[in-house]
């Protein structure tokens, strides 16, 4: 598609995760559909959408390995809050920034960060995807199809059951863990290796699924019907009250600002984004920014003492060749008999020989969340962030109920590390702050019926618009305790098929 074209059959606004998978499913069913994707931030190297992981430039990759190396995604952005954006948008380096770097309110949320760049947090990812069950599934009285959705987002996803371990350390992480919490568990979903997004391999580094090796043409084109136009902002839905007809769009290096016309717009804009989008565009439905959710982050480290089992400092493995963790493994929650999920990266320290010191077992609860409709994000009419649109102001509070979990989730911790060597709660475990896990949900949530508790239905069409779609983790309406974004995928699997839908009773 040319630059100059605005007419596209379907625009897409974002370029993440939801963005890629929402493409690829579409080109999947339709090669001929003209897509526009659009994202406002600037490319970071040069392959758009390229997971930084696997990039072959050495400023990013060092860059990338040395952030994640902590394991916890919260810790990435920064152990400190990123300060606040006082260049011009234009010359805003690609990257992670606290939500109050961009001039939010975020004080009850202070860890909550934001991508700044084409691909989204997509490119900085871990890509632990551990399937959802029980409470946090939404399959609208039909388990097959959620059955087959989530087979969908996995396949868009490229996850594999066991990518990093079990090592011999680390089986033996799980035999403590089954031990533990095998009796409250269901068949499937007993202490395993943590399903990755990361194509397994004998050698590393291993490559991650990021945007561009969903959707490969957003990094190397070759699809005449497909534009990815990066540092172009939506600033607003174009619509007449009822029908979508694209958007109002700024070009970010030039402050010009021009229409996109398209019959279909899917906005896949992130949890924070896309309901500040509806709002700039006066669509405005009472669950717009309501019912946000985040499960709570107890996280811990400790040491495992190898004599106690049986190990000696030369057995232990080493992470492979671009990999900071020799274990990536998962503790299921299994409802209320076991409410919390567990991830769990465990690595091998080494002196500069590369000789064994120590096997260290990072073990993080993360701690369900009631889904209430006064957390949300509130949008000003009158003030702006950083970028222009509606400021956001972010009000959160837990429950009762949720901080008896989260001390219930910590004394879980104590017990658990305590198994595996000495651990002292008070230096080697951390209740983190609201935010740090980047899985918040439920902000433009789907639901069964227009009765002002959803944004959607359960095919993501905003309630009472044509022509007008979301995607990603804002969509989820349940209280999600894993890791939210395979979950998130079910929502674009299902607005891809009902925009397929939709063009072939167009036709
Ligand atoms: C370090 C790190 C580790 C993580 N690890 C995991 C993990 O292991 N497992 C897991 O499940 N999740 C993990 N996550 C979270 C996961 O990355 C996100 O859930 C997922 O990438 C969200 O995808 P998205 O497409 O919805 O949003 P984003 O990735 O945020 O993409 C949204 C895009 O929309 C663009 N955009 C926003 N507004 C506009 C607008 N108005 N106009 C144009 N463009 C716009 C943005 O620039 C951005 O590129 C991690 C995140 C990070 C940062």
């Amino acid at each position: 598609m040319s630059d100059s074209q605005n007419t596209p059959d379907i625009l897409i606004v974002g370029s993440g995760i939801m963005g890629a998978a929402t493409a690829r499913l579409l080109r999947e069913a339709d090669p001929t559909a003209r897509i526009l994707m659009i994202d406002g931030a600037p490319v970071v190297g040069n392959v758009p959408g390229l997971h930084l992981h696997d990039s072959t430039e050495p400023a990013i990759w060092e860059r990338y390995n040395q952030r994640v190396s902590s394991g916890i995604q919260g810790m990435y952005t920064g152990a400190d809050v990123t300060p606040d954006i006082t260049d011009e948008l234009r010359s805003v380096e690609p990257g992670m920034y606290n939500l109050s770097a961009l001039g939010e309110n975020a004080a009850a949320m202070p860890a909550s960060a934001l991508s700044w760049n084409v691909g989204g947090m997509g490119v900085h990812w871990t890509g632990a995807t551990p399937w959802p069950a029980g409470d946090e599934t939404f399959d609208f009285g039909d388990p097959e199809q959620w059955q087959a959705d989530l087979g969908k987002a996995r396949e868009v996803l490229g996850v594999h059951p066991a990518v990093l371990g079990p090592t011999v350390p680390g089986q033996q992480v799980l035999d403590v863990l089954d031990e533990l919490f095998g009796a409250s568990s269901a068949a499937d979903r007993h202490p395993q290796a943590m399903p990755m997004a990361v194509q397994p391999g004998a050698s590393g580094p291993l490559p991650r699924t990021g945007p561009s090796r969903i959707f490969p043409p957003i990094a190397e084109g070759g699809d005449a019907a497909f534009e990815l136009r990066a540092g172009t902002l939506a600033i607003a839905v174009l619509h007449d009250g009822g029908r979508a007809r694209g958007a109002r769009v700024r070009d970010i290096a030039s402050g010009e600002e021009y229409d996109i016309e398209a019959s279909v717009t899917i906005v896949c804009a992130d949890v924070m984004r896309t309901p500040q989008l509806l709002f700039a565009s006066g669509i405005r439905p009472e669950a717009l920014g309501r019912y946000l959710n985040e499960h709570a982050f107890v996280t811990s480290r400790v040491l495992m003492d190898l004599e106690r089992f049986g190990l000696t400092l030369d057995e232990l493995p080493r992470a492979l060749e671009g990999e900071f963790a020799t274990d990536s493994l998962w503790l299921p929650q299994n409802g209320s008999a076991q409410p919390f999920h567990g991830q769990i990266m465990n690595s091998v320290y080494v002196d500069d020989d590369d000789r064994a010191l120590a096997y260290s077992v990072g073990v993080s609860l993360y701690t369900p969340v009631e889904s209430r409709a006064s957390n949300r994000l509130a949008f000003s009419p009158t003030e702006t962030d950083v970028t222009g649109m509606p400021r956001i102001t972010v009000e959160f509070e837990y429950t009762d109920t949720d901080l008896a979990l989260i001390e219930q989730a910590a004394d879980t911790i104590e017990l658990v590390a305590r198994r595996f060597g000495a651990f002292d709660p008070e230096t080697e475990s951390a209740v983190l702050a609201p935010g740090s896990s980047l899985h918040q949900t439920g902000t433009v949530r789907m639901g069964a019926v227009d009765d002002g508790t959803s944004v959607c239905d359960p095919d993501g069409r905003v309630w009472g618009f044509d022509g007008l779609y979301l995607a990603g983790n804002g969509v989820i309406p349940t209280p999600v305790v894993g890791n939210a974004t395979l979950t998130g995928v079910i929502t674009a699997v299902r607005a891809a098929r009902a925009v397929v839908r939709l063009r072939v009773s167009a036709a």
